[in-house]
């Protein structure tokens, strides 16, 4: 069984639908501004996942970042923020349904679309080592989802 490797084609940091758009939360939202920022650019997000707290105060979880074709931080076929880069980078092509919490492998990767034969969801863990930190995330979202049950919050997922 072949190990997933990063073809460095660069596909996955060019995005045309918003359908295809990395969630990342709140906390990497301000990170990717600020390192935006630095760089005299601007970046673009939605809210994806929100929560009405018992007060009426609205807190956004996470966010949608909408890239229009390549992502800023791309330089040639390299990420410039690589050490920085949001979990959902990190773990693609894993990709994690949200609030549905299941994953999911994307087809916008060559790696995954030539070797699809020999994938399977028992094998996920053995090929991909972005497998771990899928299940960490998924882990982040339940907590959170339970928290804003326990204080009666309404979640909004906003697509
Ligand atoms: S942050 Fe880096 S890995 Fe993520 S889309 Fe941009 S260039 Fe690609």
């Amino acid at each position: 069984m072949k190990k997933f490797v990063c073809k460095r084609c660069e596909d996955c940091c060019i995005f045309k639908e918003e359908e295809e758009a990395p969630l990342v939360f709140y906390w990497e939202k301000e990170r990717l501004e600020e390192l935006a920022l630095k760089r005299g650019s601007s970046l673009s997000f939605k809210e994806y996942l929100a929560v009405i707290e018992s007060n009426g105060d609205r807190f956004t979880y996470i966010y949608k970042w909408i890239i229009d074709g390549k992502c800023v931080f791309l330089e040639g076929n390299r990420c410039t923020i690589h050490e920085e880069k949001p979990i959902s980078c990190k773990m693609f092509p894993i990709i994690i349904e949200v609030p549905g919490n299941r994953m999911y492998l994307s087809l916008r990767c060559n790696w995954v679309r030539e070797n699809a034969e020999q994938i399977n969801p028992s094998n996920f863990p053995q090929i991909f080592d972005e497998f771990k930190i899928a299940v960490k995330v998924m882990g982040m979202i339940t907590e959170f989802l339970k928290i804003a049950s326990e204080n009666a919050w309404k979640v909004e997922i906003i697509r």
